[in-house]
């Protein structure tokens, strides 16, 4: 315990910081404190299908901290994932991304975009996921269909009959599901074939070297056609280049996130980069 909490200091505090000792309660105290005085923000990067047009985008939450400034998530999610405190972080971030989307279905530019949501093992596993998903789509009457849940393999290894319920039940709203980091854990494909997915993320540390490393190409080759064949779709994430993109394209990728096509950025800088005009306030 104390170790853990030894490790997480080191993660998320600078050395002055660390100096002062912060315990991990502190810093749990610190993210529910930052969510009460709004410091989170939503960050979106555009998702590209294989025309080249933007189909939607991924929500990535980043914290506006008073004194650190922007905070990357790997800084405070893992932080929050031991805590507790990820439960009502995930339900702040699920609702604002729901808010957002139902925005976007409001202006004929972005209509049909999708936007998805990263979802933390906690989350799933709480007894009242299924009904905080419905309370953020009927809150912001974001349309159920365009909203897509990212799951990663890892939080999928235990208690697999109550998750596979719970996805059914949020999949019947009409919601989908993506794996993300697709590659990197150990999904047993028996268990692929009865979860209720519509999408294989690749996860990017296959797509970096995909064009001089040719285990990676296989990799991600045999993910596209794994996915196909289980009927999904296939995205890779993590594209930086237009060999990249073409490669994967070449390969029947469906789909590409990376800095190639935009960086994350907050939902204003995001319609201007795609030069989409806002309804006027
Ligand atoms: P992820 O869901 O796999 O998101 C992809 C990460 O790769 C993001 O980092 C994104 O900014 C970064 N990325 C995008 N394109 C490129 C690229 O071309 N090259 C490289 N090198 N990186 C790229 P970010 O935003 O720092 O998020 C890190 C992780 O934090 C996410 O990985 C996700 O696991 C977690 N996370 C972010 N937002 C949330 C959230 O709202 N809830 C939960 N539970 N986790 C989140
Ligand atoms: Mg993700
Ligand atoms: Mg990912
Ligand atoms: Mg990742």
């Amino acid at each position: 315990q104390a170790k853990s909490a030894g490790r997480n200091t080191a993660r998320f505090f600078d050395p002055v910081m660390q100096a002062a000792a912060a315990t991990h309660a502190a810093m749990a105290q610190e993210i529910k404190a930052g969510i009460e005085r709004n410091e989170f923000v939503l960050h979106y990067q555009v998702q590209i299908d294989a025309r080249g047009h933007c189909t939607g985008a991924e929500a990535l939450v980043r914290w506006n901290h008073r004194v650190r400034g922007l905070v990357s998530p790997e800084q405070f999610i893992p932080l929050a994932e031991e805590t507790g405190t990820i439960l009502p972080l995930g339900y702040w971030v699920l609702d604002s991304a729901c808010q957002q989307l139902a925005a976007w279905s409001r202006n004929p530019a972005t209509a049909h975009w999708t936007l998805a949501v990263n979802v933390s093992a906690a989350q799933l596993a709480q007894s009242g996921f299924v009904d905080s998903v419905k309370k953020a789509l009927l809150h912001s009457q974001a349309p159920a269909t365009q909203l897509k849940l990212e799951l990663t393999e890892s939080m999928l290894a235990n208690d697999m009959e109550s998750i596979i319920t719970k996805m059914m039940d949020i999949k019947a709203l009409g919601v989908n599901f993506s794996l993300d980091d697709f590659g990197t854990g150990y999904s047993s494909l028996s268990y692929l074939k009865r979860l209720p997915l519509s999408q294989l993320k690749i996860d990017k540390s296959f797509v970096r070297d995909v064009l001089t490393d040719p285990s990676d190409a296989v990799i991600a080759r045999t993910v596209v056609a794994l996915g196909h064949s289980l009927g999904l779709t296939v995205i890779a994430e993590g594209v930086e280049t237009p060999e990249q993109r073409d490669a994967l394209a070449a390969m029947q990728c469906d789909a590409f996130q990376g800095y190639f096509f935009g960086r994350p950025v907050p939902p204003e800088a995001l319609m201007a980069d795609r030069a989409i005009q806002l309804p006027s306030p």
